[in-house]
Order: structure tokens, then sequence, then C-alpha cells
């Protein structure tokens, strides 16, 4: 499988190219030049493989110069123990036609796991086959999970460095903790002053500093990275929707064949873009549902054809959604009008004027599949506490976002299709919103609060969440935009 550039179709790459680089040398991001398809036979066969199999079966035509017993290693070892929950993705139901896909049983409890357990392996095999010598650092730009997720995967992987940046008061103190007692001879974490997007756009001028790259390759580095945009990223999501498919077929949800709607709480539009590309090679999915939270730029894209960043930017409760330039969207538009001149011209206009607005043609594309809905905080306790006292299921507030996304999306359309509202983080990683929702008082702070969710809901937390108080803590600095390019500098020295 060859993959381009969403911006120019001759730039022509391997999969293991596509992984090691990131982003393509124009800006753009890498895509297939085909989708496989996935037969209804198949789709059965799937049925009754475990996680690590399907992922093989999904990934296998996607990574053609990667062996079956490379895949088979990959998968074994990336969804493994330190996943506490057999199934890797379970699905819960809730009632007849709802279902959780719970995607944070792995090591830093949220749904960034999927893709960052896997992609050391395929980052570290894509360098070696590219006959790469030079050692490769990793820069992250995190609204909280990434970043943790990423130190995680990465932590002593031999010829590897990774570099975390997350804006100084735009994560939760769980995650903030998570991140700077992070263990690993190769690892470091900085605050940037500034939210999200200031962090992003700082690491986006750093890879596209040329003479800073010249002169690393000079000392034997060079820069990759693990944020949605890699392809590395995106491919291993594909799986879970397959999976969850099977497991609602398995479960008696549905029957084989049967229209399954999906509900994502999204930011970078990394998560449901792998829903759409599961859907294009052909999983029965019905809708894609966008869910947004107050940073709704996504929800007024799909109902209105036009992209504009030129808003108020909001800290809300569900922080890895505060976004406003979801970069993957990028891919979903290439997917579905095929040019990459258009595409190119689109996002010259959001550089140079912060919105776009997409043709009719495109944007009747776009509605055929997808639908939008926002939510904010005080919907999202609200939704927190009513999935808790109806049903004794605890959620996140990502997860609440596109939950009560999903209940206005069937009372505005009468689409009363079975849904799976996809699961994105451990309820403890946000216990303070959590609290709230079911009715607690959060008065306290940070690892006390996980105590007292626990105390409350009679749930124990996850054990990479329990005693993070008494990890030493080994990252306190803080940068402005300005210096982080002075922080990769002296990391790499
Ligand atoms: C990253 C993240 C999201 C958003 O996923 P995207 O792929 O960026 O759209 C949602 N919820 C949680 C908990 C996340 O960590």
């Amino acid at each position: 499988m060859n993959y381009f550039s969403t911006r120019d179709h001759q730039h022509i790459v391997s999969a293991a190219q596509a992984i090691a680089c990131g982003l393509a040398p124009d800006g753009g991001l890498f895509v297939p030049e085909t989708l496989p398809e996935v037969s209804a036979q198949q789709l059965q066969a799937l049925c009754g493989m475990t996680y690590q199999q399907r992922a093989v079966e999904i990934m296998r035509p996607f990574l053609s110069e990667f062996s079956d017993d490379e895949l088979a290693h990959f998968t074994a070892a990336a969804y493994g123990s330190q996943f506490d929950d057999a199934a890797v993705a379970p699905l819960r139901r809730l009632d007849d036609t709802t279902a959780f896909l719970e995607l944070w049983h792995g090591p830093t409890c949220a749904f960034k796991d999927m893709a960052l357990q896997i992609l050391p392996y395929l980052l570290t095999a894509s360098l070696k086959k590219c006959g790469e010598q030079r050692q490769v650092c990793i820069l992250v730009a995190t609204s909280g999970d990434t970043g943790k997720a990423a130190l995680q995967g990465f932590a002593d992987v031999p010829g590897t460095k990774i570099l975390v940046f997350y804006p100084y008061s735009g994560v939760s103190e769980i995650q903030r903790l998570q991140m700077v007692t992070q263990t690993g001879g190769n690892v470091a974490v900085s605050a940037v002053r500034g939210n999200f997007d200031d962090a992003q756009t700082g690491v986006k001028q750093i890879f596209g500093d040329k003479a800073f790259a010249d002169a690393l390759s000079q000392r034997g580095w060079f820069l990759s990275s693990a944020n949605s945009i890699n392809w590395g990223r995106l491919l291993p999501q594909i799986v879970y929707y397959f999976s969850a498919y099977c497991d609602a077929v398995n479960g008696g949800m549905i029957a084989m064949g049967d229209k399954l709607n999906f509900v994502v709480p999204t930011g970078n539009f990394g998560d449901i873009l792998a829903g759409w590309y599961a859907k294009q090679m052909g999983l029965p999915a019905g809708k894609l549902v966008c869910a947004s939270n107050a940073n709704n730029v996504l929800t007024d894209f799909i109902r209105t054809g036009t992209y504009d960043k030129n808003r108020p930017f909001h800290t809300t409760a569900s922080p890895s959604m505060d976004i406003l330039v979801s970069s993957n969207l990028e891919r979903l538009l290439y997917s579905l009008c095929g040019s990459d001149t258009e595409v190119a011209g689109y996002m010259q206009q959001l550089r140079e004027q912060g919105r776009y607005t997409v043709s009719d043609a495109l944007l009747a594309k776009i509605r055929e599949t997808f639908a939008g809905g926002c939510c904010n905080d005080i919907q999202t306790r609200e939704k927190i506490g009513r999935a808790w006292r109806d049903h004794r299921y605890l959620i996140d507030t990502h997860t609440a976002v596109a939950y009560h996304v999903l209940d206005e999306y069937r009372r505005e359309t009468g689409d009363a299709a079975p849904a799976v509202v996809v699961s994105t983080a451990s309820p403890f990683k946000f216990c303070d919103q959590v609290l709230r929702g079911i009715g607690g008082t959060a008065d306290a702070f940070g690892p006390e609060l996980i105590r007292r969710l626990t105390c409350e809901t009679q749930i124990d937390a996850p054990a990479p969440l329990t005693g993070l108080d008494a990890r030493p803590v080994r990252f306190g600095g803080c940068v402005d935009r300005t210096q982080m390019l002075h922080t990769v500098d002296e990391f790499l020295k």
C-alpha cells in the first residue's frame, strides 16, 4: 500500500516512510492511496477473534512491508497485560440500543493508549525499514491525554527520546501529575504558558524550522511526531470500530449487517476519522455523530459548511477536546473530494483568514455520514449524574459530552438505530467534574479526589491512577512559546 500527501498527489511514499515522517514535506497529511475492503465474510470471521487478532487482520493490508510475524508481535506486546481488561476495548451495554465502547483500559486510562501503545513498535520498525541511521526525538503538544500516553509508550524505547509540551493551565491536576512523574531515561516534560493551540502551534513551528532540523541532523537527531497527524496513530484506531461492531453482534445488540451508529467525543478529529475509514472499508456503520464541547467549531462546520476558528477559546470540563483547529479534518476533506488542489486551497484560507467554506457538493457528502452536536459543562455534569443514577454507570466528562449529543441527535432526527458511544477516558482522570456530576463535593485536590470518588461510588480507581501523589515530580519547568525551540535544543545536547 502506498500513501500520498493530501496536498500533493505526486508525493508518494511507503507505509514505513509515512509513519517515519509523520507530516508530509508540503505540510499535508499522508493518506492511503486506496482503502482495503473488508468483506461480509471477513467481518464474520473477525467476530470469532481476539482483539489482537482483529488488529492484525485490519492493519495488514495497510502495512504491506511488514510481515505477519511482526504484526503479531506488535499487537501482542501493545495490547497485553498493561490493559486491565482482557477484551482490551470492551463494549458495555447500557440498554437495548445504547452501548459504550470503553477505550481507557490501557496504562494511562485514556483512549490514546489504543494507538500509542503500538506506535513505538510501528515507528522503530519503520525507521529500520527506511534505513534511518539517526535517532528520533518525538515532539508532542498535548491537551492532556496524548502526552502521558506517548511518554508511557516511548519510555526507554532504544534509539528514541520524547519531549512533551502541555498548556500550563489547560490540563487536569491528575493529567499533570501523570506526566510530571513519568519515569524513563529518555523522557522530558515542560509546561507552556498559553492554551493547547499555543503549544501545538509552537511544536508545528519547530517542525517547520529547516535550519534547526539541519543542525539537529548534524548531531545525529531528527524530529518526529506522535500527534494524531501521524498515520501510525490513526491506523490502530480503525481496529476498535470493527471490534465494537463484532462485539455488538456477539452480544446480540444487533444482527450481522445491521447499521450501527457511533457517537464520538471529538477534538483533533482523529478518533472519528478512524470510524470514517472503517465505514469506507465496508463496516456497516450508520451515522458518525461528532460530539463537541463549547469549542464547537466542528458542530458549526457540519451544519453550515463553514469552518471558522475566529472565535473565543473555551477552557472546559472536557479539556482533551478544547481545540479550535482539528488537524485531521483535512484527511476527511481529501477523502471526500479527492482533489489535492481543492484541499490545499481550503488549508491556505484557514492559514491566512482562519476560515474556509467548502463547496455545496462537499458539504452534502459530509452530511451523508456525519452529524454534529455540542454540549456545555453544565449539561456534561448533568449527563454524568443521569448515567450514574439511572444505570450505576460512571462516565468521564468527554464521554458524557458524547452521551448528551447522542440523546439530542436521537430526539432531533428520530434516528433510533442502535448506537455506540465511544468512551474515551476513565472517570477517575476527571474526578473533580465527575464528583460534581454525581452530586458529591469536590473541595479537595488531585489524588485526594480520586479517593473521594472511590468512596462515593464504591468503584476502585484504575491502578495507574492510585498513589500518584507518592511519586516524585521530575519535571516542573514552564516556558513561553518562543522558548520551546530552545527547550528542544537543550534536551538533545
Ligand atoms: C484525545 C481525546 C479526545 C479527542 O480525540 P480526537 O482524536 O482528538 O478527536 C476525546 N476524549 C479524550 C479523553 C481524549 O483524550
